[in-house]
């Protein structure tokens, strides 16, 4: 029998655990073998000498920062892994030498390390203990891709097409009309050969020839129609320097390193459906030959993550930032791990976000607000509580003098950490005459159903004393400069026979004497269009998504520390900015607020 807590821990199931378990039950992978001479693909077995553990990778392209989409796949890929008792490589798919560079590459693996899974790259036992273990780059791959080249040409799988590129384009047919064969493709293997080795010597200028595999150009499948596997392209490359004038195609090159690195189940998003008949082509061909092992590896697809008034495109995330339009890749307005960080999300969140959006085969777009919802749930067990006052006005306690013995005097408070965890410890302020409190939290006369501050009545200044409001000063322009209260005696919170004052208005407030100054940001939307990346990209900007405003918060806040949200009893999750502001004042980003309260 299960009990209720077995249930609860028990993992949703998802159409992958499926494929997973299958395999392992088969043994599908347990004794990978080498069809001809193992000589290459034994080379580059890279010391994966474990063939019975599944093996997966995440593998970004290095040209930009990672976004809560690529979240989604880290923490499919690492958590399956982990689960299976398998490994995940982080891959950096750094084939394209033009757009990539380092910062991104430094920027991916702090952020798979952030969400916590570096120890999982390390967790090999071949390699116990050894961090960066399995992090790879696709370039280190670039001679076994040139030798797997020849091998098709040497084959009759592939050959130098010196059409140029719109005549291959035109000749490739469309979704009702079969291609044509190019011209070139009755050349023979040493023709081939001898062609390509030029492309790769710099014989040929930039775009003049290109390699394709020799396939189908009937083939119902566009992408099976002879597609293109290296091109000329004289660029520096960020690892391999000159060495290469002709780089491989993203389709050829992945089969590639997924082969070469023995991964087992190959995970990507809906939109490389097409490409699975190539991905099996390619390395059932590598496999005949002995250059890579049998089974070799599988492709499967899921629907991508989508989240409402977010885009997940690191090209069009460029283009904010180059553009000027946020404050770099990490402005917490960001969809990215960086930016998300930085606004307070915590790994933990971001994990809790990716199970529940579920691992599907089907698309569609997932609430911005059950982002906020997954915050909100991991962090209300555990945040630290804490006062601040985001929209101050003074308000002024007329007889307190009178009653505590002086205008200076101040009076000792103190509230829970954590209201259900006492283990966390206490929080002390003081209380003294004036204390800022929320200008919305004074009305001149009283709204219906409004029980805070308005003359004439009682509220309590949360873990303080009940007060009696009075009255309030405008000035000439009719803002509110001040707000004047008398303390009601022997009312302090906590102290015996306090609560005899019931008062249903609780506010709270910071006491002018030990306040800190602090300049919080307050964050919207960073797209008013709820499904963004059809339209122009700045029509569908919020331009109202950023609001920042002076505060005043407690005490205990001077030991915020980065990357540890909190919450502001009221006002939502909190988190230290890792940079001061002008003023070299703290700064506090706001992750979500209580409630979602968008478009209220
Ligand atoms: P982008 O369009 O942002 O550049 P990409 O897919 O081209 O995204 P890659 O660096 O190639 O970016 O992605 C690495 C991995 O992350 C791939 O396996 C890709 O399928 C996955 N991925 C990217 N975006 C999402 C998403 N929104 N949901 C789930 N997985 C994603
Ligand atoms: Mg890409």
């Amino acid at each position: 029998m299960t009990s209720p807590a077995d249930n609860d821990t028990a993992k949703p199931s998802n159409f992958l655990r499926h494929v997973i378990e299958n395999d392992l039950e088969q043994g599908n992978y347990s004794t990978r073998k080498w069809g001809g001479s193992p000589g290459d693909a034994a080379h580059h077995a890279q010391g994966m000498q474990d063939p019975a553990r599944v093996r997966m990778r995440f593998p970004p392209e290095p040209n930009g920062y990672l976004h809560i989409g690529h979240a989604k796949s880290i923490w499919l890929n690492f958590e399956l892994a982990k689960e299976y008792g398998g490994v995940c490589h982080l891959r950096f798919d750094d084939t394209n030498p033009e757009k990539e560079e380092q910062e991104y590459v430094d920027a991916i693996r702090d952020a798979v390390k952030w969400l916590g899974y570096d120890a999982v790259l390390a967790d090999d036992p071949a390699h116990p203990g050894a961090p960066n273990e399995h992090v790879y780059f696709a370039s280190n791959y670039f001679d076994f891709m040139y030798r797997a080249a020849e091998y098709l040409v040497g084959a009759g799988l592939a050959y130098v097409d010196e059409q140029s590129a719109e005549e291959i384009r035109a000749t490739r047919g469309d979704f009702n009309t079969p291609g044509t064969d190019s011209p070139f493709r009755a050349r023979t293997p040493e023709e081939n050969l001898d062609r390509f080795r030029a492309m790769r010597d710099g014989q040929l200028e930039d775009g003049a020839a290109v390699l394709r595999a020799r396939i189908d150009m009937a083939s119902p499948n566009i992408n099976m129609r002879d597609p293109a596997l290296y091109r000329i392209r004289r660029a520096t490359h960020h690892n391999t320097g000159d060495k290469w004038c002709i780089y491989p195609m993203y389709t050829f090159a992945h089969p590639i390193e997924d082969a070469l690195e023995q991964i087992t189940h190959s995970f990507c998003t809906l939109e490389f459906e097409d490409q699975r008949p190539f991905y099996d082509w390619l390395l059932d061909r590598l496999a005949e030959g002995g250059l890579v092992a049998s089974p070799h590896p599988r492709q499967y697809e899921f629907a991508r993550l989508n989240v409402t008034h977010v885009i997940t495109s690191k090209r069009k995330l460029r283009q904010l930032v180059e553009e000027g339009h946020v404050d770099g890749w990490d402005d917490p307005r960001m969809p990215t791990l960086a930016g998300l960080r930085r606004r307070g999300y915590t790994p933990d969140a971001l994990k809790l976000f990716c199970e529940r959006s579920g691992v599907t085969k089907s698309g569609g777009w997932i609430d911005y607000a059950s982002l906020e919802a997954a915050l909100r749930d991991t962090l209300d067990p555990i945040a630290p509580r804490a006062m601040a006052v985001l929209d101050p006005v003074k308000l002024v306690i007329t007889n307190w003098g009178e009653l505590m013995g002086g205008d200076d005097v101040l009076d000792d408070c103190t509230a829970p950490i954590h209201p259900h965890h006492p283990e966390m410890g206490r929080r002390n302020f003081k209380l003294g005459r004036e204390v800022w409190i929320e200008r919305t939290d004074y009305e001149e006369v009283q709204p219906k159903g409004f029980f805070r501050l308005f003359p004439g009545n009682k509220v309590r200044l949360k873990y303080g004393h009940v007060i009696e409001c009075t009255g309030g000063t405008k000035d000439a322009d009719g803002n509110l400069i001040e707000v004047q209260a008398r303390l009601v005696p022997d009312t302090k919170s906590g102290t015996p026979g306090a609560d005899a004052i019931k008062v249903k208005g609780n506010i709270s407030w910071v006491a002018a004497a030990d306040a800190l100054q602090a300049e919080v940001r307050l964050y919207e939307r960073l797209f008013a269009a709820p499904q963004p990346g059809n339209g122009e990209l700045l029509d569908e900007l919020n331009r109202e998504s950023l609001l920042t405003t002076m505060a005043y918060v407690e005490p205990s806040l001077a030991q915020a520390q980065e990357g540890a949200p909190i919450q502001f009893e009221r006002h939502g999750y909190f988190v230290l900015d890792s940079r001061a502001d002008s003023a070299g004042r703290r700064v506090f980003n706001r992750a979500a607020g209580m409630r979602d309260s968008w478009g209220k």
